[in-house]
């Protein structure tokens, strides 16, 4: 809907690819997500069913074609030694993929009777792990306004309510997507005290819980105005 709409998008490549694939380890996940912050991007084991763990592994774009093309038993070392050893001795790989990684962003979310929501409005890096969250935030939101003109017996596709729906979520999907470039950048970047800085900063997330706790709840949609699928309460 968007191409076809020829809403302009502003577009960029991180330079970076994401090979995706399941992986199983000698020791169970314990339901935790772990991110190493590599220099050709963040590495993620994310926890999922079946004792396996979702792997998020960025590579600059040049390094892509040699890692898909490698034997699983060799994929598996050279993970083992970027990942190392917190899951034990990693086991099977299931099948891999590779997603291009680009910030997108439409410069409009709504035309008459359509709004955009989720990737077809933004895409962000995965390096904060905030893109379908930031999704869901949408269709909450959405889903908000719509109930409100279904009671009140309203043209659901009026440009007063879309409008309305990206006024609640601009500020929203813009910090988000402008913490989430940042932080890929400053990850991407292989400068010396740059690294330090931020090993350093990530350092004092963890140590200073009450900034954690801030991070945290804007990370979960928790800071600003909030829907009311958001606050458990049903849609009547
Ligand atoms: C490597 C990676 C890791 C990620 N990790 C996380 C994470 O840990 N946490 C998180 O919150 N988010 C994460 N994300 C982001 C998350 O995957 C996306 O934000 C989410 O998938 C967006 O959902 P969506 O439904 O809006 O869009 P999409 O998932 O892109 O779905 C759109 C669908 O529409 C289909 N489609 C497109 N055009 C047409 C058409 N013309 N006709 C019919 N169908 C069409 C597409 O094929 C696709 O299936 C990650 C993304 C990547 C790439």
């Amino acid at each position: 809907m968007r191409g076809r709409l020829a809403i302009p998008l502003q577009e960029r490549s991180y330079g970076q690819t994401a090979i995706i694939a399941n992986v199983t380890a000698e020791q169970p996940h314990q339901g935790i997500a772990y991110e190493r912050f590599t220099d050709s991007g963040p590495l993620a084991m994310l926890p999922m069913t079946e004792g396996r763990c979702s792997l998020v592994w960025s590579a600059r774009d040049d390094q892509v074609a040699d890692i898909m093309a490698l034997a699983d038993d060799v994929f598996l070392q050279r993970l083992q030694h970027r990942f190392g050893y917190r899951l034990g001795q990693l086991q099977r790989v299931g099948r891999r993929v590779a997603y291009p990684l680009r910030y997108r962003q439409a410069t409009e979310s709504v035309r008459p009777r359509i709004a955009l929501i989720g990737n077809a409005a933004h895409a962000i890096h995965p390096v904060t792990g905030q893109g379908y969250n930031l999704g869901l935030r949408d269709v909450a939101v959405l889903a908000d306004l719509l109930a409100d003109a279904a009671r009140e017996r309203s043209d659901p596709g009026e440009m007063a309510l879309l409008n309305r729906y990206t006024e609640w979520r601009h500020q929203d999907q813009r910090r988000v997507a402008l913490i989430t470039d940042s932080l890929a950048r400053l990850f991407a970047n292989p400068l010396p005290p740059l690294r330090f800085a931020r090993n350093l900063g990530l350092l004092g997330l963890d140590a200073l819980p009450g900034l954690k706790h801030l991070v945290a709840r804007q990370f979960m949609g928790l800071n600003g105005r909030l829907p009311r699928l958001a606050r458990g309460i049903p849609l009547r």
